[in-house]
């Protein structure tokens, strides 16, 4: 933590899946600065109509406080993801289907989702660090459709 920062806005945000975000929105010398701040950034949303946002102007200690909240959240939040996966196992070892991961092209390491597309494309990483598109609707097709070949579901891309 920097001590030279007295008073910071920060944004409270919670995401539609519970996630919660901190976003700084500047630092400041003075509560009031601050609270000048945080009015004319309010005022700015009541013009446009928008839902009222929660800004909050707090204290290095305060701030460690919604830090320690977020840590909590999101623990709660990946503790509830793991159980359901462990659950999502257990119920297709029960029936008899292996799990099937998405293996890296350069390597054949498992691989991870970092982000997804309208239309099924994904980018992915594996666990050696490869970064890589995958076109899961194109994927879902070669199932049925032999003809399309393998590097079109595959693309390399830069980190
Ligand atoms: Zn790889």
């Amino acid at each position: 933590m920097d001590p030279t920062i007295k008073f910071l806005l920060v944004l409270v945000t919670r995401s539609w899946n519970g996630k919660l975000k901190l976003t700084s929105k500047g630092r400041y010398d003075t509560r009031s600065d601050a609270d000048a701040r945080k009015k004319e950034l309010l005022d700015r949303c009541e013009k446009c109509g928008l839902n009222v946002p929660d800004y909050r102007v707090v204290n290095p200690k305060q701030l460690k406080v919604l830090q320690e909240e977020r840590t909590l959240v999101t623990n709660a939040r990946r503790k509830k993801g793991a159980e359901k996966a462990a659950k999502t196992r257990a119920k297709n070892a029960a029936k008899g289907i292996k799990p099937t991961f998405i293996c890296c092209p350069t390597c054949g390491a498992k691989s991870k989702m970092l982000r997804t597309e309208m239309g099924g494309l994904q980018t992915r990483c594996c666990q050696n660090g490869h970064y890589f598109e995958y076109d899961k609707w194109i994927a879902d097709r070669a199932f049925w459709n032999p003809v399309v070949a393998v590097p079109m579901i595959f693309r390399k891309v830069s980190p």
